[in-house]
């Protein structure tokens, strides 16, 4: 082959090679011998080249950049990351969630939005979305949930029936669904939306005082979105368009930032709040917890390998750093366990190691051994110990806490005066919306209703509607019966079979 960098090709074990395209051969038309090392090793490394996808959020990209910190939140939080005039290195990964690894980039879906701070207290890492609630409330739920919007064990098709049947008999989904039904469902590029950490995180002074906080990362690009229109000939033109663009702007100059602001709840105000301010399908509304300014996100550099650096990043939310903890959200609680947990299956126990995950700041740790172990362990192996190992530091690492007592249950949330599912979707159709938006979330909802979802499910999801809003409701169901009595020409265009089903039924 003809050397255009004047290196020559290695084995992995850096030997050089004789040919990079001619197999060893007993003569030019006899068998391929065993002894060709090169070939087999060349057949078996690409055998294993893929590693598991993600169970959610297996289709994204990333890229590297830093965080400034613009303002003053020191008397809320000691964390170093968010002292003033603090500049920290970091690593994003945007995602959609159902879609598989080959999954268009424009389907209508919340993006997760995570980030790895490589602060020089470890790594602090928040793993996030572009909506600021989420479809249910309880860990228990996430799995059935995930696997309602994944495929169907018979035809291995995505199915809306499902879909509709867990939300339906979900209410607390109903503040999602109506975002991801509106235009914020589908966004016109990554770098046109907002990301939020949706849960509440604890925040501690350097006097020790704690506040709840909620993380607001809002595009200086602005928002955009695709109409379903749009996204739909997008999906077929370019499936990996938001990752195409992401890449070009960056490789281009133009680095898109995001604004970071908190929401911050005094500790004690939780209790009495109007609602459970811990519920994951609840914002804070922004006249009560005023948006406060912390800095500035800028993504500056592209991966030079994909697998290496955002394939095998690994984003796990009880990342804490000293001055930051977790909070009662129990979505939250039980994201601290099944991330890494993720992350061990897939990439294995010392994923840790890999340069893209490992901490900028020093590590002193007693985990030692495993498959692959890159980092030397050295002795003492174990603590307590005599021998001048590490030891760990109670009284200035006290662990972040909350009052928390009663009976073992399994219960919803405790209870406050203005819990419902309701409400706070109403509150988005009726007040944020504008009749072009109210207009584009009725026909994404007729359109995704009339494309599979059948007796009783559909009856259901106008109950829902009508639930979050009569007017909307209304509207929905007559779309729906209308288009149902004209044979839907939509359906046929979009060659769904089980959508005939539906109109059968309807
Ligand atoms: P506000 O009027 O103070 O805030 C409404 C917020 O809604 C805006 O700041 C914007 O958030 C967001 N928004 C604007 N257009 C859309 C859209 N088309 N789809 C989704 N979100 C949009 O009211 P409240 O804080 O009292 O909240 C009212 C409702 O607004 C909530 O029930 C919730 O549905 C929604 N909302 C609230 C947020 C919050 O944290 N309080 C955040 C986002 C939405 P942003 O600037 O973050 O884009």
């Amino acid at each position: 082959m003809t050397d255009l960098t004047g290196k020559p090709t290695t084995t992995d074990s850096g030997a050089p090679v004789e040919s990079d395209e001619h197999s060893l051969t007993v003569g030019a038309g006899g068998p391929v011998l065993l002894q060709d090392s090169y070939l087999i090793e060349q057949m078996a490394q690409f055998n294993r080249e893929r590693i598991p996808e993600r169970q959610p959020h297996a289709k994204g990209s990333g890229a590297f950049g830093h965080f400034e910190v613009t303002a003053d939140v020191s008397a809320y939080t000691k964390a170093a990351l968010f002292q003033p005039g603090t500049r920290t290195e970091l690593v994003t990964r945007f995602s959609t969630v159902a879609g598989e690894r080959g999954s268009p980039d424009t389907w209508r879906d919340p993006r997760g939005f995570a980030v790895k701070f490589y602060t020089t207290e470890g790594n602090y890492d928040m793993v996030g979305n572009n909506t600021p609630v989420f479809f249910v409330k309880d860990p228990m739920k996430f799995q059935h949930f995930i696997r309602s919007q994944k495929r169907r064990a018979d035809n291995n098709l995505r199915d809306h029936d499902m879909q509709w049947d867990f939300w339906t008999l979900s209410p607390e989904s109903a503040h999602q669904v109506t975002w991801l039904m509106g235009d914020r469902g589908i966004p016109r590029t990554w770098r046109h939306m907002n990301g939020y950490t949706s849960h509440t995180y604890m925040w501690i002074n350097a006097q020790g005082e704690r506040f709840w906080v909620k993380y607001h990362f809002k595009t200086d690009q602005g928002i955009e979105f695709f109409t379903q229109h749009e996204a739909d000939q997008m999906a077929a033109a370019d499936t990996d368009y938001h990752t195409r663009d992401l890449f070009e702007h960056i490789r281009d100059g133009e680095f898109p930032s995001w604004t970071l602001y908190v929401q911050v709840m005094p500790y004690d105000e939780a209790a009495t709040y109007r609602f459970n301010p811990f519920d994951l399908t609840k914002v804070w509304p922004h006249g009560d917890y005023p948006l406060i300014e912390v800095g500035r996100m800028t993504l500056d550099r592209n991966p030079t390998d994909n697998h290496a650096q955002i394939e095998q990043a690994a984003f796990q939310p009880n990342n804490f750093v000293p001055g930051i903890g977790p909070s009662p959200d129990r979505m939250l609680l039980g994201r601290l366990f099944s991330y890494a947990d993720a992350h061990r299956y897939r990439i294995g126990s010392n994923y840790q190691q890999l340069p893209v995950n490992a901490p900028k700041s020093e590590v002193h740790t007693y985990t030692k051994d495993g498959a692959m172990a890159y980092r030397y362990t050295t002795d003492p192996v174990y603590a307590p110990n005599s021998k001048g190992g590490p030891a760990a530091d109670s009284e200035r690492h006290a662990p972040p806490s909350w009052t928390a007592d009663g009976e073992i249950t399994r219960a919803a949330y405790v209870s406050h005066p203005e819990d419902d599912d309701w409400g706070q979707p109403g509150t988005m159709v009726r007040e944020v919306l504008d009749d072009a938006a109210r207009d584009r979330l009725v026909d994404n909802v007729v359109g995704h209703l009339l494309n599979g979802v059948s007796e009783p499910v559909l009856q259901r999801a106008f109950e829902y509607w009508s639930n979050i809003d009569k007017s909307i409701g209304e509207r929905i169901k007559e779309g729906v019966r209308a288009k149902a009595d004209e044979k839907d020409p939509k359906a046929a265009e979009q060659g769904n079979p089980a959508r005939s089903s539906m109109q059968d039924k309807a």
